[in-house]
């Protein structure tokens, strides 16, 4: 029987099917092939094979060649890629494309020569010819003319080397010079330049021109050397915390994020001491960065991000196969060739950015979840809070909690209802002062950047909006400039109201980093004030060497590296962390809240939250005597809630967006939509919509969105089946485990 292969490329389709060569060896899964695609060539991945009839064999085009031998990707992260395609309702060169760092874009040499005996096609059959350009090449291999090998272009760089050594041409007081540059060459055997020959020999380059021209030293191509691979700083871990998991589902949450990768290491070291390796998932650059830090400083460890460059990326490939050792990475690490993984660590497994943005929407923590279930390893996840979801699964046999001291916090919680002041209140301004007097460092943290959320007319209250959203304009006052942060949308303030002609425009809403900040200088005068968001990035070294100063920020001051000598650390508006429209953002404000240690490890500085709404529970969770009791009982009260209205963890849920540029459109198409999918689910999902999105019009499209909840565990590719793949007039996006899908429907 003809064997066919299944073979998968980077882009937005499923597998396509090939024909193994009837003599050729079946390889392995995950190897790399070369195909013939158009008029060319490309790499696909193997990841199945299979018996077809004849006749089926012969629809079928025949394989090039296999680049290597071993698997570039490992056989059961082969698999993964279907199984992560199947749950994510993508196709599964989307996954492809999204979770593999290196390997399937490669340049290739192809040559071909015609079959011996085969003499009126213009190839030669004694040597091998580029096929570059040779018309008909695929017409030559269809009817079996020609035979072809392939193999990767391997990287190349120019040196400059000697050719022949000094004679008598040389001799001359007028050739000292070119004398210097040979024997210098001579003695370091090579050289990238003749620039930089000239400059190591202190010579001039036309001297080293002419030698090349006497043709004394000539360039000469060769391999380029491997290229280093980024290289973080050590760091010790302050203390030493042992915990050694026994079971297959660990959580660790509480302490700094620094005592929670100290107490991962009994357990790496465990994993190494097997002959196992470790894979650690972290959600952005500088958690990977500050992680690998500490992990080298004890075990062998590598790191696979996104900043690496694809010739680094090809290095690692090489240096991962057959180790024993830490692999800290982002979510390219799922198929980096690991062999023999024995524990997965997941860094922050909350946090937002582990749920990516595009292709098939995966979300790390899942991801990693799903693997180590693959694999039959355990999983460990590290937060400063525990999730719900992880909560009730650690009341499971074979998990555990390990939950550390929560940082001992000064709070005091600001009632913003109490002050005329805004936006900041007079307890704010009057520790401010302290701060001032006792010259030490504050960072308040503002919800937006801009100057504030909006501007609006204080005479009719109408507020500027958007005219390709339905958002208020973000109004920033030193430039001027109505902004809209979605659309990109960037307009004149205008002078007068569009609603009333009225001249009393004004910021309203939410005060911004701007507005905040120019407060600040307002109120303490003669103390320095940096501003640290996406629009402004004011240098804080100052502040790291321990000089006074106020930081007026954004959430992007976590990804700073700490200040020295913080002793206030204020929320603004802490009540903007409830108004994410996601039934975790309770949960997620607290962790916010417990992590801002975070922002001055070890010192104990005041945290202060503004609020108009301190009766909200989390301030009482803050307060609690035992906060590790009291986080529980929040947890159990948010999962009664959860199991109620089916969600996570007691089902999945998947999100439908709908959209178009036309009202109608995305209405009806979401209605088609619903019901097509509510006659083919009937009780096995539960559906709810179809609802405008939260901004319904975004960028100049209208969006519906549908929920659905798997309640029979049977998977969101049969649920949807009948609009996978979408055929209709609107754009739909499916969501499996999205991040933000409203609050409880109340
Ligand atoms: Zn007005
Ligand atoms: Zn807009």
């Amino acid at each position: 029987m003809p064997i066919a292969l299944d073979v998968l490329f980077p882009i937005p389709t499923p597998a396509f099917s090939y024909l193994l060569p009837f003599d050729a060896e079946i390889p392995s899964i995950g190897v790399r092939v070369v195909v013939p695609w158009q008029q060319g060539l490309r790499i696909g991945l193997l990841v199945g094979v299979r018996e077809v009839s004849a006749s089926a064999g012969l629809e079928l085009k025949q394989i090039i060649s296999v680049l290597e031998p071993y698997p570039h990707v490992l056989a059961q992260q082969t698999q993964f890629i279907l199984e992560l395609a199947k749950r994510s309702c993508s196709p599964a060169g989307l996954v492809l494309s999204n979770l593999l760092a290196t390997g399937l874009q490669e340049e290739l040499i192809h040559e071909i020569r015609a079959i011996e005996g085969i003499k009126d096609i213009g190839i030669s059959a004694e040597h091998w010819t580029d096929a570059k350009n040779i018309e008909n090449v695929n017409l030559f291999r269809e009817q079996g003319l020609i035979e072809e090998q392939v193999r990767i272009v391997q990287p190349k760089h120019k040196v400059l080397r000697v050719i022949k050594g000094i004679d008598e041409n040389l001799a001359g007081k007028r050739q000292l010079n070119q004398r210097l540059a040979l024997q210098w060459l001579q003695s370091v055997e090579s050289v990238a330049s003749g620039s930089e020959l000239a400059r190591q020999a202190d010579v001039s380059e036309s001297a080293v021109r002419t030698l090349v021209k006497k043709a004394y030293i000539g360039y000469f191509e060769e391999d380029a050397p491997e290229p280093a691979l980024p290289n973080y700083p050590s760091k010790n871990l302050e203390r030493e915390i042992r915990f050694l998991p026994r079971s297959d589902y660990i959580v660790i949450s509480g302490g700094s994020r620094q005592d929670r990768i100290s107490a991962l290491v009994d357990g790496i070291k465990e994993t190494l001491d097997a002959k196992k390796s470790v894979l650690v998932i972290a959600p952005e650059q500088n958690l990977i960065a500050e992680t690998a830090s500490y992990l080298q400083a004890i075990f062998p460890t590598l790191v696979l991000s996104g900043e690496l460059n694809d010739r680094q990326r090809k290095r690692l490939w090489h240096e991962l196969r057959g180790q024993n050792l830490v692999l800290v990475a982002s979510y390219f690490g799922f198929l980096a060739p690991l062999e023999h993984i024995g524990q997965i660590v997941v860094i922050e497994e909350t946090s937002s950015s582990h749920k990516q943005r595009s292709g098939p929407r995966l979300f790390n923590t899942s991801v990693a979840k799903a693997l180590a279930k693959n694999l039959a390893c355990p999983i460990v996840l590290t937060d400063s809070l525990i999730s719900a979801e992880s909560y009730l699964a650690t009341k499971d046999d074979n998990s555990e909690h390990f939950e550390l001291a929560y940082p001992e916090q000064r709070y005091h919680f600001s009632d913003m209802t109490k002050t005329s002041n805004w936006p900041l209140g007079a307890n704010l301004i009057q520790v401010l002062n302290q701060v001032k007097d006792r010259a030490r460092q504050a960072i308040l943290l503002s919800p937006r950047r801009g100057y504030s959320a909006a501007l609006g007319c204080a005479n009719c209250g109408s507020i500027i909006s958007c005219p390709n959203c339905d958002l208020s304009l973000k109004y920033y006052q030193r430039e001027r400039r109505l902004r809209c942060h979605q659309c990109g949308t960037d307009l004149d303030i205008p002078t007068t109201c569009p609603s009333c002609n009225s001249i009393e425009l004004q910021a309203m809403r939410g005060a911004g980093t701007e507005w905040i900040a120019k407060t600040v200088r307002n109120q303490i005068k003669d103390f320095p004030v940096y501003r640290y968001d996406s629009d402004q990035r004011d240098d804080l070294s100052p502040l790291v060497e321990g000089e006074a100063g106020i930081v007026v920020a954004t959430t992007a001051i976590l990804r700073h590296q700490p200040l020295a000598n913080v002793s206030l650390i204020a929320l603004t508006l802490f009540d903007s962390l409830l108004s994410f429209s996601d039934f975790r953002a309770e949960e997620e404000a607290l962790r916010t809240v417990l992590s801002l240690n975070e922002l001055a490890p070890y010192k104990r500085p005041l945290i202060l939250l503004q609020s108009f709404q301190l009766e909200h529970k989390v301030f009482k969770i803050l307060q609690a005597k035992d906060i590790s009791l009291a986080i529980k009982s929040f947890h159990e009260e948010v999962l009664k809630r959860r199991k109620n209205f089916h969600y996570p963890p007691y089902s999945t849920v998947a999100q439908i967006q709908i959209s178009a540029k036309d009202e109608n459109v995305a209405y009806n198409e979401s209605r088609r939509i619903f019901d097509t999918l509510k006659l083919h689910c009937k009780d096995k999902a539960e559906l709810l919509g179809p609802s405008q999105m939260p901004i319904f019009r975004l960028r100049s499209f209208y969006n519906y969105q549908i929920f659905i909840s798997d309640l029979s565990a049977q998977g969101f590719n049969q649920l949807l089946a009948p609009i996978i793949p979408y055929r209709g007039q609107a754009r739909v996006r499916i969501d499996i485990e999205p991040r933000e899908i409203g609050q409880f429907l109340e």
